[in-house]
Formats: structure tokens, C-alpha cells, sequence
């Protein structure tokens, strides 16, 4: 009979193969056949150090069996306080610039980005200027899937059917090489306008393809923001945890945002949550002996304490481990064999940053709802990878305990992609 699941992103028509997974440990996947796959893409982003990490497996049952849950308004509990303190901890920090010191919680990175768009637009309301809720945003970005994530995102084929539902924003054009100016030049123009908030993924732009910027503009546009006061807000959620090679991007420029919305690795990936952290002014913003100036935002697992203890193992596994160690190695790793594939005529426009890799796949029929990436994807899973590729770009975001061989396993397979599925030139 056939399954009642209903699968994200998954056109039940074309009928598929969705494998069943049993088990998971490092960089592997064990499949109910008696295969095993290697884990090229962190199981969408999220896996850092490497499924079911045992301090934060161990983490998750200790807490399971002291605290599961508790209401979180009016109530707190001793992972939620910890988590909080070590993410103020490690979050940016610069010279003469306010610090990140405050911490809601929720667990999705799309509420969190929710959770960020509210507060900016409960700063200005606080403070007595409710027009001010206009958000600008980089074109092509990618901030979840919820309708407020969506607005702020890429409009496309993916949200189509919702864009009555969806509010306005400004969009200034993506810095791409040549025309980090142009898109400079509309950020100030546009900020002129007065309005409440930018939104950014610094330094790379995920779903939209694997798009870089450098670290230079990302400062510049902070700079902007704060030349005419409009809040800048830092979507970490997939850049977050050591992806760029540093555990946050903002870091590579020096950039502190005024609001940051954290979630996938945060708990290694093990289990749901995220945060949203903000500066004192938007805190205080929210803070009166006024109640209709609360932030009137909850959810009913609010920083779940068996999440939380996930998070805190986490955070103390970078506080401990060497894992910039690791992710050195493992951008190395990636580098020289990208170099290498780079050279084969059917790739173009190699990318890296820290331990995330993309590669464009020039082949025929190459647009976004071809068919080229589901039968990479099914031609991957032939070579024991799962890799997910967005369209004609094929990219890597392993795990930080991705072996050589492994690596090389992957590799093997685009060479072999790139063979079967490219256009030579
Ligand atoms: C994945 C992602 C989100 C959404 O996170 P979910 O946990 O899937 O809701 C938001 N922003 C960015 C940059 C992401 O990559």
C-alpha cells in the first residue's frame, strides 16, 4: 500500500525512490536495503560534527528523562539559561559596536527569521514610528518557507501559488563580481527611504544557488544600516556553526547585526531549535511596565529543554574540541579536489567557502525545473552519496568528520556526473 507520508519538496507524481533510513553515525546513513550512503549535504544543512554525536546523543537522554518540557512564559529552566549565555558568548562581537545580549528561542530557522522580522518592526512600533515597516532584501535570498520567511525571500515557482499572501519588500540587486556597487549604491538609496530593516545571509546566499559575496560588501551594507539607522539582520541559520570557517560569517567582517537569527546546527543537529539574538536597544525597545509593549510572540515548544541540552552539548563541543581544526581541514580537503574537478569540461564556476563547495554543471537542459537535478540526485544515490543539487549546481555541505576516502568517494561521483551528464565544451 502506499505511503500516507507527504514529503517536503517532493513531487509525489513522478514516483520517486524515497529510501527508508535506519540508522546514522559520522557521515553515514544506513538504509533499510542494506546500503549505506554517505552524507554529502549534513542532511540539509543542519548535521555538523556528525550524526548522533554521542555527548549530544548522551545530552539529549539525560535530559529527556529529567526535563522533557515546560511552559516558557514566566517559567525557565537551567539548558535554556546556559544555552542563552554561551550564545551571547560566542556571537560577533567589534569594537564600539552594541553587543548580541539577548535570546528568544524557537525552533525552526524559519521562525526564527519570523522572531526577527517582529522584533524589528515591534522596535519601531515601540518606539512610536509604526510606519517604519518596510524590510529590504538581497535578491535571490532564501529565508524559509513560512509566509512571512517567504516575503523576504526569492520570489519564484516555489511560492507562486502564495503571492497574494505575501507582503512587499524592497529588493536591492545580489553583489555579484563586477557590480558589488551597484548593489551598494541601491542599499543607501533605499535605506534613504527610511525603512525598519535589512535582511541578509552574509557572505553566501544558500538556496539560491550557492552565491558568494565578499566579506568587504557584507561590512558595507552593515555600514549602510547603520549610517541611517536601519536595523541589519544577520540570517546565520545555514552559515552559522562553522560552515564558512568561522562559526559565524558575520565575523569574516567584522559586522555585528543588530538582530540574528541562529538555528540548524545549533544543536549539532540532533534535535529542532532555534534563536533569534538582538541587541539591548531592540530588547529594550520591548521592555516597559507598559504590557502592550510585550513581544507578543510564543510558541508551544519554546525552548524545549531536551533541545536545549542538545544545544548546550553542543556549544560545549566548540568550547572544548578543536572543531575550526577540523573544518580547516576538511575546506583543504575540499579545495584541492574542487581545483581538480574544476578542470573537467564540464563544470563551470567553482565556489568554496570554508567547508561549503558548489559547482555548476553545464548540460543541455539545465533550468530549475528540469529534470537534470532529480536524475543527479537518483545517480548520486546509484553511487552511495546523498546529494541534493539546486538545479544544474551541484554542491557539498558534509559534516565536519567527512574522512579522505570519503571525500574522494564523492568526488569520484562528479567526475562521473560530469561524464554521463554534461556538455562537453
Ligand atoms: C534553511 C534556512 C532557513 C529556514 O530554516 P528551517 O529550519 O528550514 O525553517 C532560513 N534561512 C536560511 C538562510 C536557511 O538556509
Amino acid at each position: 500500500m502506499a505511503s500516507p507520508v507527504w514529503h517536503p519538496f517532493t513531487q509525489h507524481g513522478l514516483e520517486e525512490a524515497i529510501p527508508q533510513v535506519v540508522s546514522a553515525e559520522g557521515a553515514l546513513l544506513h538504509l533499510a536495503d542494506g546500503r549505506t550512503l554517505i552524507d554529502g549535504i549534513s542532511s540539509w544543512w543542519v548535521t555538523t560534527h556528525g550524526h548522533c554525536e554521542p555527548r549530544i546523543a548522551a545530552a539529549i537522554a539525560r535530559q529527556a528523562a529529567t526535563l522533557d518540557q515546560l511552559i516558557f512564559a514566566g517559567y525557565t529552566h537551567g539548558p535554556a539559561e546556559e544555552v542563552a549565555q554561551g550564545l551571547i558568548d560566542l556571537a560577533p562581537r567589534a569594537p564600539s559596536q552594541p553587543t548580541l545580549a539577548h535570546v528568544f528561542y524557537s525552533d525552526s530557522g524559519s521562525t526564527a527569521v519570523e522572531v526577527a522580522l517582529k522584533m524589528a518592526l515591534g522596535y519601531w512600533h515601540n518606539r512610536g514610528e509604526p510606519d517604519r515597516h518596510r524590510i529590504l532584501v538581497l535578491q535571490r535570498s532564501y529565508h524559509g518557507d513560512t509566509i512571512g520567511a517567504m516575503s523576504v525571500g526569492e520570489r519564484g515557482v516555489y511560492n507562486a501559488a502564495w503571492s497574494p499572501l505575501l507582503f512587499d519588500v524592497g529588493t536591492i540587486p545580489f553583489p555579484a563580481p563586477g557590480s558589488e556597487q551597484t548593489c551598494l549604491d541601491a542599499l543607501e538609496a533605499a535605506c534613504a527611504q527610511k525603512p525598519a530593516a535589512f535582511i541578509v545571509e552574509p557572505l553566501i546566499l544558500g538556496a539560491g544557488g550557492m552565491l558568494v559575496y565578499p566579506a568587504h560588501v557584507l561590512r558595507e551594507m552593515a555600514a549602510i544600516c547603520r549610517r541611517h539607522g536601519v536595523l541589519f539582520i544577520a540570517d546565520e541559520v545555514m552559515t552559522g556553526w562553522g560552515r564558512t570557517g568561522t562559526l559565524f560569517a558575520c565575523e569574516q567582517a567584522g559586522v555585528v547585526p543588530d538582530i540574528m537569527a541562529v538555528a540548524k546546527g545549533i544543536t549539532g543537529g540532533a534535535i529542532p531549535l532555534a534563536a533569534t539574538l538582538a541587541t539591548g536597544p531592540i530588547f529594550d525597545a520591548h521592555r516597559s511596565t507598559d504590557r502592550a509593549k510585550l513581544f507578543y510572540h510564543s510558541s508551544s515548544y519554546t525552548a524545549n529543554a531536551i533541545a536545549c541540552a542538545a544545544a548546550a552539548a553542543n556549544i560545549a563541543i566548540w568550547c572544548e574540541e578543536d572543531v575550526l581544526g577540523r573544518i580547516a581541514a576538511l575546506t583543504a580537503g575540499i579545495a584541492s579536489r574542487l581545483a581538480d574537478l574544476a578542470r573537467h569540461p564540464a563544470y563551470a564556476n567553482p565556489r568554496q567557502l570554508g567547508a561549503i563547495a558548489a559547482i555548476d554543471l553545464v548540460a543541455p537542459d539545465a533550468g530549475y525545473l528540469s529534470d537534470l537535478a532529480p536524475r543527479l540526485r537518483a545517480f548520486f544515490l546509484e553511487k552511495g552519496l546523498l546529494l541534493r543539487p539546486l538545479g544544474n549546481t551541484i554542491y557539498l555541505m558534509p559534516p565536519y568528520c567527512l574522512d579522505a576516502g570519503q571525500l574522494d568517494a564523492i568526488f569520484a561521483a562528479l567526475h562521473a556526473a560530469g561524464d554521463r551528464y554534461g556538455t562537453q565544451a
